[in-house]
C-alpha cells in the first residue's frame, strides 16, 4: 500500500483517500497548482501535498500555510477556495 501523510493532521492513509494538491512545472520558472480528488488516478510529475477531505484539515492548512510550506511556493487564496468547493461537492 502506498501511504501518504496529511499536511494538516499528519494522519497516514492510502493516497487515494486524500485530496491531492499538485505543483506542476509549467516552463522554467512557472508552475501551476492542480487539485485532484481521490477519484483521479492519473500520475502527475512534480511536488504533491496531501490533505484529508474535511474542513478541519483544510482550515488548519490555511491557517498555518501548510500547502505553501509543503509545495515551497506561494499559494493563491483561490486554491483554498477550490478545495473548499471540492469538499462541498462531496457532501
Ligand atoms: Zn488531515
Amino acid at each position: 500500500m502506498n501511504l501518504r501523510k496529511c499536511i494538516s493532521c499528519g494522519k497516514r492513509d492510502d493516497k487515494f483517500k486524500f485530496i491531492r494538491i499538485n505543483k506542476i512545472k509549467n516552463g522554467d520558472s512557472k508552475f501551476e497548482i492542480r487539485i485532484s480528488d481521490s477519484n483521479t488516478t492519473n500520475h502527475v510529475d512534480g511536488r504533491t501535498a496531501y490533505l484529508c477531505p474535511n474542513n478541519e484539515c483544510l482550515s488548519l492548512a490555511k491557517k498555518k500555510s501548510r500547502i505553501e510550506r509543503s509545495l515551497k511556493c506561494k499559494i493563491n487564496k483561490s486554491v483554498y477556495d477550490e478545495i473548499d468547493n471540492l469538499l462541498n461537492l462531496k457532501k
